[in-house]
């Protein structure tokens, strides 16, 4: 595609262009049209010039689009961007988070392997690991994510992967990143960060020795819950196979759904900045109410996290969590009496969303392991939107003024 190679957005033009810049530029090829946004590329395949184009480019002599099972032109710009927002070599777009973690995790992994996986993980992350790659013999240990000596001992000959979230989902543990490379590295292992909550706009696991980074591009990528997507980025040695399976496999990301994300990616420091500003006004404000026993946010200065994600994140992103006083039924009196919050269990979206955690998002595990976790039946998760703080604090209020 001679009119790709040529156009704005060339690799000199960029480097050692900062983040915000990329996050405008990076990976968009003009066409001969001269749109100034982005293209959306809905094609399933290209055609070639002759018979012995299409032989170059099936047999890989000629590089170029074949299939979007293998390239597209607008999933292509989405995952240079985000590789440049993360300092990544190389980006493998798919079709949901769960993809990029399926993805990465078939195409690295092999029977008999073992992964080390934190507790506090996305709840389908879980039951993905212990029910379906468990069937391949891939198995994995579930450990407390700010336990360095519970993943040490947990740690096998055949363990292949570190995989864990910071912050975790709800309460916001903290996991030393430095100290989780330090292991990998003595272990021989791969550390995986799943890197939802924060988003490369404020914590970029690379710089603390990431092997891998995983998105569910469906929350703050896009940022307005429209579409489901998933990256996975790394070294280009690791992201080739992931890439090799998912062309083989198929959980290939649409073309507009990588544009929204592409679009969504320029925005994104600005509303992580007013996500994460508003989420901290609203822990503050939770923590005065008397309704209220417990704020989890790692940007209150006695969470026990707060020092270690003051370090590796530059704000404490959108999501917190909070324990009234009572128990289930408080707290759905005080979900049921919000008018504007949307019950849903989404997060990453410029609409606030409210969840209880015990009887639905953490609703598979049993009460043992949930008050073992600290799931309460006491506790709300909020992820904070855009809205106005004032209106988001007066919609909780009418419940919390109830109890
Ligand atoms: C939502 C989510 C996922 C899964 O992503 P989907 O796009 O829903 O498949 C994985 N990890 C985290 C932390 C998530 O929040």
């Amino acid at each position: 595609m001679s009119w790709s190679e040529d156009s704005s957005s060339d690799a000199d033009i960029l480097a050692g262009a900062q983040l915000d810049t990329l996050a405008v530029r990076a990976g968009q090829r003009r066409t001969p049209e001269g749109e100034h946004s982005e293209a959306i590329f809905t094609t399933s395949s290209y055609v070639f010039a002759n018979a012995a184009e299409a032989a170059a480019r099936f047999s890989g002599e000629q590089p170029g689009n074949v299939y979007s099972r293998y390239t597209n032109p607008s999933v292509r710009t989405f995952e240079e961007r985000i590789a440049a927002l993360e300092g990544a070599e190389q980006a493998v777009a798919t079709a949901s988070g769960m993809a990029a973690i399926l993805s990465t995790c078939l195409a690295l992994l092999k029977s008999g392997d073992h992964i080390v996986c934190s507790q506090s993980v996305f709840g389908t992350t879980t039951v993905l690991f212990e029910k379906y790659l468990s069937k391949l013999n891939i198995r994995s240990t579930m450990v407390p994510l700010s336990d360095p000596g519970a993943w040490e001992s947990a740690i096998r000959p055949e363990t292949r992967l570190l995989f864990l979230e910071t912050p975790s989902n709800p309460l916001c543990e903290i996991a030393d990143l430095a100290a989780m490379k330090a292991l990998a590295e003595a272990t021989g292992t791969l550390l995986v960060v799943d890197n939802c909550f924060c988003t490369p706009a404020l914590q970029r696991p690379f710089e603390f020795g990431a092997d891998i980074v995983i998105h569910s591009a469906t929350k703050y990528l896009d940022g307005q819950g429209r579409c489901l997507g998933g990256v996975a980025l790394g070294r280009k040695e690791l992201m080739d196979e992931v890439l090799a399976f998912v062309r083989s496999a198929g959980p290939t990301m649409s073309p507009f759904n990588a544009w929204v994300f592409t679009k969504g990616l320029e925005t994104l420091r600005l509303r992580m900045e007013a996500h994460s500003a508003n989420a901290l006004a609203l822990a503050h404000w939770l923590r005065q109410q008397a309704a209220v026993e417990r704020v989890f946010y790692a940007g209150l200065e006695d969470h026990p996290g707060h020092e270690l994600a003051s370090k590796q994140q530059s704000a404490f992103g959108g999501v917190l969590a909070f324990r009234v006083r009572g128990g289930r039924e408080e707290a759905w009196r005080t979900i049921d009496a919000t008018r504007m919050l949307s019950l849903t269990a989404n997060l990453g979206d410029a609409k606030t969303t409210i969840v209880h955690p015990a009887t639905t998002t953490h609703g598979r595990l049993d009460a043992g392991q949930r008050e073992e976790s600290g799931i309460t039946e006491n506790l709300i998760r909020v992820a904070v939107g855009l809205e106005s703080i004032d209106d988001i604090k007066a919609d909780l209020a009418r419940g919390l003024e109830l109890l």
